[in-house]
């Protein structure tokens, strides 16, 4: 009986110690899967941060590509006042960075895509600003991938494009008189200079046309500002006409008018002289509802006849031009003598 009870305790406490000690495992497994599913999470978490930290890193290194890329284009094509010029790095810049079969520069997008076959395939970037359309890209054969790179780098194009077109136009409005698109002042001293210069060193002849439009005030007085502008501008036109391509006219003044004829002696300039007289004689200028009558003088002067210096030469065709007035007007005179000078 003694036995019997001493067995089943040992039974009892085995199966109780079996079954704390299988409780202790599961428990024990419980926790280690709960470890194993916490580190798989931080696992996971961490391989997702790793990837858009890549994604992240792409991302500004592609940025950085880019701003790079449009420093370096801004860089060349800025190294340019030349529109053809500064296509050229554009285009060299794009073949370095992207496929591209073709890129050309064109003022405007083609009316009509069968008149221009020579267009055929290709698409069009406009290259604007706020305001305008400066011009356009034609181009063909960019992979799309290409396509963004593209556009920022084209955007960039038409930015100095537009820098470009500004200098140009403030360069040439120092140039050019705003009325009569002609050259300034400014512009033919400088060149008389030049062409003095080189008249001297060639020793070829040089001449001077000085030309004044004759009572000019009444022009004004009796039609008023707006036709003597158009009178002016007629001027201006006919002795456009009547010169060389070598030859170099421009606005001296109000209504007043110079002409530089390199490789011209004296004879020569007074046939130039009474052939732009005559010109203006003969034309009937129409001015809004008026037609008129206009005479210009002309004074000529010629190295290295009556000058050797440029002020000298001005001031002989200037004095030569007083004389035509004096005599009468409509006329052309040349340099001969400074006689009654005052
Ligand atoms: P002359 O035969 O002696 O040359 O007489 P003129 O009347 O032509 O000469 P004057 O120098 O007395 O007058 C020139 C006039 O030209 C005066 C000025 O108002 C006018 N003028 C100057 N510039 C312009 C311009 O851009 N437009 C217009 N409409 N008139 C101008
Ligand atoms: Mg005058
Ligand atoms: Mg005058």
């Amino acid at each position: 009986m003694h036995l019997y009870l001493m067995l089943m305790l040992i039974i009892l406490f085995v199966v109780a110690v079996s079954y704390f000690a299988k409780a202790a495992v599961l428990d024990f497994e419980q926790r280690a899967d709960n470890d194993v599913v916490r580190v798989k999470t931080v696992y996971s978490q961490i391989i997702e941060e790793k990837d858009r930290l890549a994604d992240e890193k792409r991302k500004l290194q592609d940025e950085a590509d880019r701003i790079f890329a449009m420093y370096e284009l801004t860089r060349e094509v800025t190294a340019t006042f030349d529109e053809q010029e500064a296509f050229q790095s554009f285009k060299d810049h794009l073949a370095r960075r992207l496929v591209l079969e073709d890129c050309r520069l064109v003022e405007h997008f083609p009316k009509d895509i069968e008149d221009f076959p020579s267009f055929k395939g290709y698409r069009f970037f406009p290259l604007r600003t706020k305001k305008m359309v400066l011009g356009e890209i034609a181009y063909k054969g960019l992979s799309d991938q290409d396509e963004e790179t593209f556009t920022i780098l084209a955007h960039q194009f038409a930015l100095a494009l537009r820098r470009i077109r500004l200098y140009n136009d403030v360069e040439n409005m120092a140039i050019t008189d705003g009325l009569t698109r002609m050259h300034t002042r400014r512009y033919l001293n400088e060149r008389f200079e030049e062409e003095f210069g080189r008249a001297k060193l060639k020793k070829a002849p040089l001449s001077l046309l000085m030309i004044d439009v004759d009572h000019f005030k009444k022009v004004n007085d009796q039609y008023g500002h707006l036709t003597g502008d158009m009178v002016l501008r007629e001027v201006a036109r006919i002795i456009a006409v009547q010169i060389r391509e070598i030859d170099i006219a421009g606005r001296y003044g109000g209504e007043e008018f110079c002409v530089i004829l390199p490789d011209t002696d004296k004879p020569g300039a007074l046939i130039v002289a009474e052939r732009i007289r005559l010109a203006i004689h003969e034309h009937k200028i129409k001015a809004y509802d008026a037609t008129l009558a206009i005479s210009v003088s002309v004074g000529a002067a010629a190295f290295p006849e009556d000058a050797s210096q440029t002020e000298e030469l001005l001031d002989k065709s200037d004095w030569a031009l007083y004389r035509a007035k004096k005599s009468g007007r409509n006329r052309v005179a040349g340099f001969s003598v400074y006689e009654d000078r005052p």
